[in-house]
């Protein structure tokens, strides 16, 4: 499935979507239930403008390995805790496919780093 229609695509198709509401959510937490927002976002065309603001700061190169195939946007704080932070540009890096994978379910781990790389872009 992923194959056929590529990750983006993916999250467009309504099964996706289903699979993300509420209870259905892998993230789903029945004391603080589960912020909607993370199923919805993409492709909402505050996403896709969050998308472009963010590849066009970094030039459209991934901001580990410098690649600029098969760019993605990656969030710095997880949407899933920071999801008023999802479409602030300073909360988003590019990073190529590649790079990204190696973040999934590492998230916080990679915070302090990609705020490092980051936080040139900030004051200029
Ligand atoms: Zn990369």
């Amino acid at each position: 499935m992923l194959k056929k229609y590529g990750v983006e695509n993916y999250f467009l198709l309504p099964e996706f979507q289903e699979s993300v509401k509420g209870e259905n959510h892998w993230n789903w937490n029945p004391n603080k239930g589960m912020p909607y927002i993370y199923g919805h976002i993409w492709f909402t065309p505050e996403y896709l403008e969050w998308k472009d603001r963010v590849f066009e700061r970094d030039d459209h190169k991934c901001r580990i390995c410098g690649s600029d195939k098969k760019i993605q946007s990656h969030h710095i704080f997880p949407l899933r805790d920071m999801p008023l932070l999802a479409f602030d540009v300073e909360n988003g890096i590019t990073l190529c496919k590649k790079c990204h994978k190696k973040t999934f379910n590492k998230e916080i781990d990679f915070i302090d780093q990609f705020l490092n790389i980051t936080m040139g872009d900030r004051v200029r």
